[in-house]
């Protein structure tokens, strides 16, 4: 059986403040903090998890954060926004929150058959809410956005190429995307057999922005799903039978991940949905403390001591 990928599991990028993140992400956008945990390769950084009530695949944007890191710049290759999904009606109640908290670069527009609203955190990276039909996804309880209003998990990404065909042809032809629709410069390929969310990987081709690079405010890699070890090891195979360097598959504690580059030049790892989040910590208090894998428990006292201090949400 042909292995299916349905849709996004996270996002990871990197920011140069990690109280400003959590105060943005968990206040502003009522994101619930799902995990406080370390850079499993560099452990005396934070690494941390938002998503929806139970923090599901398909729900969890995380960050590295690089005290005082040089800002990266948004170009190709790279994913260049993410895109986070509302319910239709909710679209009025977010213009509005975005521009009451002064939220920067705030535009709206419509793309397919959505409403968009665009604007960027505190690292000056772009976001989108897509209001949209179908929610999915648990709100978060407790937050400060009504229910019927919450983020529900990721609608997408936007990946810019210098020269799609290759990346295309990885998507459609290997990882099972299909092509949706076209719209003024942007190709919509949806995740096989996924459900409307976390499924969407828009590529546009860009030509006259300059080279993009990591740094604070850019996305480091996007991460698919897949059910199980299993699955994962078998994409492992069929990718690095597309002559992609495949890494072996890391432990990283709430799912087992493998990462190539696809031919584009844009980090991508495919991740497992289980053990999930609840490994650690019960459903009711995830994110409320830090949490170390444990081959990193012993030096819990040393890393405390290098961990700059954190502020978390006090609603949950
Ligand atoms: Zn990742």
């Amino acid at each position: 059986m042909k292995p299916t990928l349905p849709g996004i599991h996270h996002v990871t990028a990197l920011t140069a403040d990690a109280q400003k993140n959590i105060d943005f992400y968990t206040g502003v956008l009522g994101l619930r903090m799902i995990k406080v945990t370390v850079n499993f390769d560099d452990p005396t950084t934070y690494h941390l998890y938002y998503g929806d009530e139970s923090g599901r695949p398909g729900s969890a944007m995380t960050f590295f954060a690089w005290p005082g890191a040089r800002r990266g710049r948004v170009g190709p290759p790279q994913v260049t926004v993410t895109g986070f999904a509302v319910p239709a009606a909710a679209l009025d109640y977010w213009r509005e929150r975005l521009k009451e908290r002064g939220v920067n670069g705030l535009t709206e527009e419509d793309r397919f058959d959505d409403k968009v609203l665009s604007f960027r955190d505190p690292d000056d990276m772009r976001l989108e809410i897509v209001a949209t039909r179908e929610p999915g996804g648990d709100a978060p309880a407790g937050g400060p956005i009504p229910p019927d209003f919450a983020i529900r998990g990721f609608h997408g990404v936007t990946i810019a190429e210098l020269g799609p065909d290759p990346t295309i042809a990885l998507l459609s032809g290997v990882m099972g995307f299909r092509e949706e629709a076209t719209d003024n410069g942007r190709t919509r390929y949806r995740a096989e057999g996924g459900s409307p969310y976390a499924s969407a990987v828009d590529i546009v081709k860009v030509s006259t922005e300059s080279r993009g690079f990591n740094g604070a405010g850019t996305v480091h890699h996007v991460a698919f799903r897949v059910p199980d070890d299993a699955q994962q090891t078998a994409w492992q195979s069929e990718i690095g039978q597309r002559g992609l360097a495949v890494s072996p598959v890391m432990n990283r504690c709430y799912f087992h991940s493998i990462y190539f580059r696809e031919p584009g030049g844009v980090l991508f790892e495919i991740a497992t949905d289980g053990p999930g989040f609840t490994l650690d910590e019960s459903p009711e208090s995830l994110g409320q403390a830090l949490q170390l894998p444990p081959w990193m428990e012993s030096d819990r006292a040393e890393l405390e001591k290098v961990l700059p201090p954190l502020r978390l949400p006090d609603w949950r």
